[in-house]
């Protein structure tokens, strides 16, 4: 996603180029990028330097945080970025650096490189808790089998011996419910 704009900074403010992107990043931080970063940009001369309008889409590759399963996660970032000279291009003098580290620069051979500031957007877009889905049901927590594709016997086994519990509790009468109505009437009298 590199970029020459030797011919933008020497063009006057407001003069735009247009571009359309296709290109590879393997990984934002440890998360691997599974699809090529795809869409436009617009460049814009400003008086510091090239305004960067992005509007692209990519997909990451997660692990749904519930049943573990691997998953596509589609990420659309569009963001503005002012990207400043490091160089000037008519004298070919170096700029004083920016004080803050953070801001975007073209580096001195007039190259604007946008793979720092996709990943850096990406990685705001990704998810804390991927989900494959929604309702996802995750694992069982006794036996580990991924619930989406179906319940496995511990499940029943659980439900069965709650409801023995239950049931030994109303045989005792231990367990009664307000809505006898009996009950109720004894209690009212
Ligand atoms: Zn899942
Ligand atoms: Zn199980």
């Amino acid at each position: 996603m590199k970029f020459n704009v030797a011919q933008l900074l020497k063009a006057t403010v407001g003069t735009t180029r247009e571009y359309e992107i296709d290109d590879g990043i393997s990984y934002v931080e440890d998360v691997p990028v599974s699809s090529n970063v795809v869409g436009r940009a617009r460049f814009t001369r400003t008086p510091r330097g090239v305004l960067v309008a992005a509007d692209l889409t990519l997909a990451a590759s997660l692990t749904c945080s519930r049943c573990l399963e691997d998953l596509e996660y589609p990420l659309h970032l569009r963001f503005d970025e002012e990207f400043e000279p490091t160089v000037d291009v008519v004298t070919g003098i170096e700029i004083p650096g920016p004080e803050d580290e953070l801001v975007f620069t073209i580096d001195a051979n007039h190259i604007l490189d946008l793979a720092r500031a996709v990943r850096e957007y990406a990685l705001l877009g990704l998810p804390m808790q991927p989900l494959c889905r929604d309702d996802c049901l995750g694992l069982c927590p006794e036996c580990g089998q991924n619930l989406n594709r179906g319940k496995c016997s511990c499940s029943n086994a659980l439900v069965d011996s709650r409801l023995a519990v239950l049931a030994k509790l109303l045989e005792a009468g231990t367990l009664s419910t307000s809505a006898d109505p009996d009950r109720a009437g004894d209690r009212r009298s």
